[in-house]
C-alpha cells in the first residue's frame, strides 16, 4: 500500500506525553535514576539480596572512545584520538568488576555480555584480549551465552573480526544510517558501501 504523508493522523496528547528528555535504553538503571538518595551501602544490598532470585546475569561494557563524532549521536561519548586514555578507563573497568563480581553469587552464569560505545573497537588488539580475560576471571558463562559487540566498520580489519571471534564474540552490530554518499558526509560518518560489505563478508566467514 502507497504511503501518503497527508494520510498520517498526529495524537497531540502522545506527542505531548513524550515531548520531554527521557533516557537512553543502553544503560539500566538508568543515568536519570543515579541520585543521592541511593547510598553505597543499599546499593551493594540490593546487589546481594538478588543473589537469593538466582537469575542469570547480563553484563554491559561501555567503551566511551570514539574517534571521531557522528552528527546524529546521541551517545555518552568521548572523542579523542589519544589512545592513552584507554588504559585508565580499563583499570577503572577492573576495579568495577572487582566491586560487582565479589557481590555477585558465582552460581549465577552470565547469559548475555555486551560491549557497547563509543567503540568497542577503539582498544587495541590487547586491549581487547585482556578485557575479555578479566570479565571470565570474575564471571561465569553459560555455555551458550551471547557475547556481542558494537563495531565502528570504519576502524576494523579483517583480523581484529577473527580475533573477536577467538575470545568469544559470536554476534556484532553496527550502524548503518544511510548508503547515499552526501548524506554520510552531512552526518559525518563517510563509510562506502563497499567498505560495509567488505566487513560483512569477513563477520560472514
Ligand atoms: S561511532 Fe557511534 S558512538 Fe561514536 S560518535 Fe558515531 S554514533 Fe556516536
Amino acid at each position: 500500500m502507497a504511503f501518503h504523508p497527508q494520510d498520517v493522523r498526529f495524537d497531540l496528547d502522545l506527542i505531548m506525553k513524550y515531548a520531554k528528555p527521557a533516557p537512553r535504553y543502553t544503560s539500566y538503571p538508568t543515568a536519570q535514576e543515579f541520585s543521592p538518595a541511593v547510598t553505597e551501602k543499599q546499593w551493594r544490598e540490593k546487589v546481594i539480596q538478588s543473589n537469593s532470585r538466582k537469575t542469570p546475569l547480563s553484563l554491559y561494557f561501555h567503551i566511551p572512545f570514539c574517534e571521531s563524532a557522528c552528527h546524529f549521536c546521541g551517545c555518552n561519548v568521548i572523542i579523542t584520538r589519544r589512545k592513552e586514555v584507554v588504559e585508565p578507563y580499563l583499570e577503572h573497568l577492573f576495579r568495577e568488576m572487582d566491586i560487582m563480581g565479589s557481590l555477585v553469587d558465582k552460581s549465577r552464569k552470565v547469559v548475555q555480555l555486551h560491549w557497547g560505545g563509543g567503540t568497542p573497537n577503539y582498544l587495541e588488539d590487547d586491549q581487547t584480549v585482556r578485557l575479555m580475560e578479566e570479565i571470565k576471571k570474575r564471571f561465569d558463562f553459560d555455555k551458550d551465552a551471547e557475547i556481542s559487540i558494537e563495531i565502528d566498520p570504519r576502524h576494523v580489519s579483517r583480523d581484529r573480526i577473527f580475533l573477536l571471534r577467538d575470545i568469544g564474540f559470536n554476534r556484532v552490530s553496527f550502524g548503518i544510517q544511510d548508503f547515499n554518499p552526501k548524506v554520510q558526509e552531512a552526518v559525518n560518518r563517510i563509510q562506502p558501501e563497499k567498505m560495509i560489505f567488505n566487513v560483512m563478508s569477513w563477520i560472514r566467514d
